[in-house]
């Protein structure tokens, strides 16, 4: 292994060097679809209106889940950038 040819080597970090920033990426999806929805995360933090579960703050970012104009949201915390919860568009609730 110690004559690989040196672009093959540059070639084989770039796709694992992709692959890690996959993978993060997916991660992060996961979690997002993990995430409670907004009448369970507030039954789950006793709260009445909306804030942030680690740093108590009321001022929230939300994001289209998976592009901008999603209407599916997922909603994280101004300040800490803590991932709250996720808005469900009322038609596809179950
Ligand atoms: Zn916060």
């Amino acid at each position: 292994m110690s004559d690989f040819p040196l672009p093959i080597l540059f070639i084989m970090a770039v796709f694992f060097t992709m692959w890690l920033i996959l993978r993060k990426y997916h991660q992060i999806e996961q979690r997002k679809r993990a995430l409670p929805e907004l009448n369970a995360y507030l039954y789950a933090n006793n709260q009445t209106e909306p804030r942030c579960s680690a740093c108590e703050s009321t001022e929230l970012n939300d994001v289209g889940l998976t592009h901008g104009k999603d209407e599916r949201r997922i909603v994280s915390c101004a300040k800490c950038n803590t991932m709250l919860y996720r808005v469900v568009p009322p038609e596809r609730e179950e």
